[in-house]
């Protein structure tokens, strides 16, 4: 079966097809500024995805956005499908599923009426979210979809884990507590280093390190923690997000700088991270470029960076009381050997010995990098979010 895997943001739809008979990658693609000027659609196909195919045109809402995307995929020149009835099911990446959503689903009403109730969760991107499973809906009405949740892998946390110490009357009026992201990742992850260890019992923890990062805990394959809370800002610095910090860091810079609550939050959500502190890039392969040549802000936000992440590796080993692998995924955590070096400097301690030479080495390849006396073991797994998320469309759509 060929799946067609969407992840819709407010303007824009990011697509891949996947043949599951080998699980590779057919085409995939990019439709941006929906409902702005300059809308475009960027297509790759073709051996190794190396074609590539540019279309600037208007696209005034997601249901067009659908069809271009459908068109290119069946186009005699760069299509790669003949006919859309080869779609078998269409699999959608949906942020926020709170409470109500252990799993993936099936999408019928019920669902759609649940996505729908966590819109104050996710009030940015679940409604984009619903906006390309309606566009989809319209145009391959019979095609059976599936919703699968960046929080759900995240739903086996302990109660202790999850709540915030504010009155309880909060989580229960309005669903407030730590929910974590990146949950296709982490678990996708968790199932990899499952079959890498083959072990009974399993204490790991996860690094996701991208622009955005969040890191979990997980035993026996669940998750026990995770950085993330209510929203992805919780957590490590990432790209341009503070992570955590006292929360009456919000009310001082809102009261010095005469900014809104919501205009402090996008100050912490787009303004700070490496950006904020570097005064230079939210990039990490910038920021590291610039240290190397001597820049004092950059070192200093690449060192806030690694003890941040360090320290939460601590926190975690302590919750599961040891840790038997360390697993770094993700833009930086599989690219950056510079970055992990950096993190697991001082862990020492823990059992944790790097080889460092293979650890310079590894870019973007599944590899153990550390040393064969290491008590924990540490690893690079590329993380692969789309396919995690065929996979779960596939299981839905055949059960
Ligand atoms: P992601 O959000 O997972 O796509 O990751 C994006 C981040 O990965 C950016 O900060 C990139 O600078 C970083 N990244 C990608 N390749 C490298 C590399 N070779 N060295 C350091 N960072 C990298």
């Amino acid at each position: 079966m060929k799946i067609l895997i969407i992840n819709a943001g407010s303007s824009s739809l990011k697509y891949q097809l996947i043949d599951m008979q080998d699980e590779s990658v057919l085409a995939k693609g990019l439709v941006e500024r929906i409902g702005i000027e300059g809308s475009n659609l960027a297509h790759k196909y073709g051996e190794g995805l190396q074609q590539k195919f540019n279309l600037t045109t208007a696209i005034p809402n997601h249901t067009e956005a659908m069809n271009i995307v459908l068109a290119a995929l069946t186009d005699k020149e760069h299509g790669v499908i003949a006919d859309t009835s080869e779609i078998g099911a269409v699999g959608h990446r949906v942020l926020h599923g709170g409470m109500k959503f252990t799993a993936s689903c099936v999408i019928d009403q019920a669902c759609l009426d649940a996505i729908e109730e966590c819109i104050p969760l996710g009030p940015l991107h679940n409604p984009a979210n619903l906006q390309g499973i309606r566009a989809c809906q319209a145009v391959m009405p019979n095609t059976p979809m599936v919703a699968v949740f960046d929080t759900a892998f995240h739903q086996t946390m302990p109660p202790k884990a999850y709540l915030y110490g504010v009155p309880l009357e909060y989580y229960k009026k309005y669903s407030i507590r730590r929910y974590g992201f990146h949950g296709t990742s982490h678990r996708f992850i968790a199932g990899r280093i499952n079959e890498i260890l083959g072990m009974a019992h399993s204490k790991v923890v996860i690094c996701h390190l991208g622009n955005g990062s969040s890191l979990s805990a997980v035993v026996d394959g669940k998750c026990v923690d995770t950085s993330m809370g209510l929203t992805p800002l919780e957590g490590v610095l990432m790209g341009t997000r503070s992570g955590s910090l006292d929360p009456a860091v919000v009310e001082c810079i809102a009261n010095n700088e005469h900014l809104t609550p919501t205009q402090t939050l996008n100050v912490l959500n787009k303004k700070s991270g490496l950006l904020g502190l570097s005064e230079y890039s939210s990039d990490m392969r910038d920021v590291r470029a610039k240290a190397a040549e001597g820049d004092e802000k950059c070192k200093t936000a690449l060192d806030v960076w690694a003890y941040g992440i360090r320290k939460t590796i601590g926190a975690y080993a302590a919750a599961m009381g040891g840790i038997d692998a360390l697993v770094f995924t993700a833009g930086i955590g599989e690219n950056d050997g510079e970055g992990r070096e950096s993190i697991v400097d001082g862990l020492e301690f823990m059992g944790i010995e790097l080889d460092k030479e293979k650890n310079a080495r590894i870019r973007g390849e599944e590899c153990e990098i550390s040393t064969p006396n290491s008590k924990v073991r540490v690893f690079v797994i590329p993380t692969n979010e789309e396919l995690a998320i065929a996979r779960d469309t596939l299981e839905l759509v055949t059960k």
